[in-house]
């Protein structure tokens, strides 16, 4: 990619992925300009972020190669939207999951952008041709997908609009990738993308599991934490089932071709994840970890602390 660096981006949404993804561009040097539509909203986001980036440097964990400093002196938040996109070359938007208020930011983001502008949205769940649907120029619209907090878990995944053009697809992976995060290329659009049909797959059999009794929740959670969770932070399933066997993937699928089928084919159907079953499990893990703010909080600090050492290891 040509240098990026003097080049701006524009946040529209600044709660919490807003705020993260401003840090990530600010690592990479972008230039980045912080919108919300509610007042107050964005300038407190600038002193979260400057609050975030200070410690991060203080603790070693700052990413890029600019200092604390350098990097905050990169960052305006603005009340105004076309004065935010105002030189932007790619726009994120970070707005509530709701189909109707991103569609409609992204029609008047259009209206005051060029036409060379990359649309990007961090929608989770909702299609790219329902986001983009009022946008006249799809050609240049894309997901980019985060995990929660992309700071630390770096995959993003880059889903097309079915207009989308592959040299949109290639300069948000190019970018992506220059600002330190994992881009992943979805070649069509799919509901869940793939992070999340493979997490809900996980979900409902854990579901089942506890649901019916075979196991506590306790239990299940280490069966990630302690058990397929360990390698998945390195190694992915299809690599796994390579290395399961001595002479890889082709031996793994003579050896348990048969077992994986028997196993899968006696799971059940989508749970309703309500009910008994529901106030049940809730008990159990509200037992392991009460759900009051104290306890909540204690627990994603340790998970962030954990996730930053993990991302550390890893580089
Ligand atoms: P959030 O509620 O923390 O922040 C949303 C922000 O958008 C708020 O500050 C709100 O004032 C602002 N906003 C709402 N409507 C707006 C508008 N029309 N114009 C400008 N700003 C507006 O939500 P979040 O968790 O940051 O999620 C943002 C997006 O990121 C969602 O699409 C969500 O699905 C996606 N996402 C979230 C996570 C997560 O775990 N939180 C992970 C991946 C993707």
């Amino acid at each position: 990619m040509a240098s990026s660096k003097g080049k701006t981006i524009a946040i529209v949404g600044s709660g919490l992925i807003g705020r993260s993804w401003a840090m990530v561009f600010l690592s990479g040097g972008y230039k980045v300009k912080v919108y919300d539509n509610q007042p107050g909203q964005a300038s407190r986001a600038i002193t979260d972020i400057r609050k975030q980036v200070e410690e991060l440097q203080e603790a070693q964990m700052l990413r890029g190669k600019l200092s604390a400093t350098e990097q905050l002196s990169l960052l305006s938040s603005h009340e105004d939207l076309s004065q935010a996109l105002e030189g932007a070359f790619f726009v994120q938007e970070c707005v509530f999951e709701e189909l109707e208020a991103k569609k409609s930011v992204f029609q008047a983001v259009e209206k005051l952008v060029g036409e060379e502008v990359v649309l990007s949205s961090s929608t989770s769940c909702l299609m790219p041709s329902n986001v983009f649907s009022l946008v006249q120029n799809r050609t240049r619209c894309i997901i980019s997908h985060p995990v929660n907090p992309p700071y630390y878990v770096r995959l993003v995944e880059l889903v097309p609009h079915p207009e989308t053009l592959p040299v949109v697809m290639d300069m948000a992976y190019e970018l992506m990738t220059e600002v330190g995060q994992a881009p992943v290329r979805i070649r069509k659009e799919i509901d869940g993308f793939a992070l999340n049909r493979v997490q809900y797959a996980i979900i409902a059999e854990c579901w089942r599991l506890v649901k019916d009794g075979v196991i506590s929740v306790k239990d299940i959670d280490l069966v990630m934490s302690e058990g397929l969770g360990m390698r998945y932070a390195f190694i992915g399933p299809i690599e796994t089932m390579h290395l399961n066997a001595p002479e890889g993937l082709e031996d793994y699928l003579r050896r348990y071709r048969e077992g994986m089928k028997r196993v899968l084919s006696s799971f059940g159907p989508v749970p309703e994840f309500d009910g008994e079953a529901a106030a049940r499990i809730n008990k159990e893990i509200c037992e392991l970890i009460p759900n009051d703010q104290e306890h909540l909080s204690a627990r994603r600090e340790r998970r962030d602390q954990l996730l930053m050492g993990l991302a550390k290891l890893k580089k």
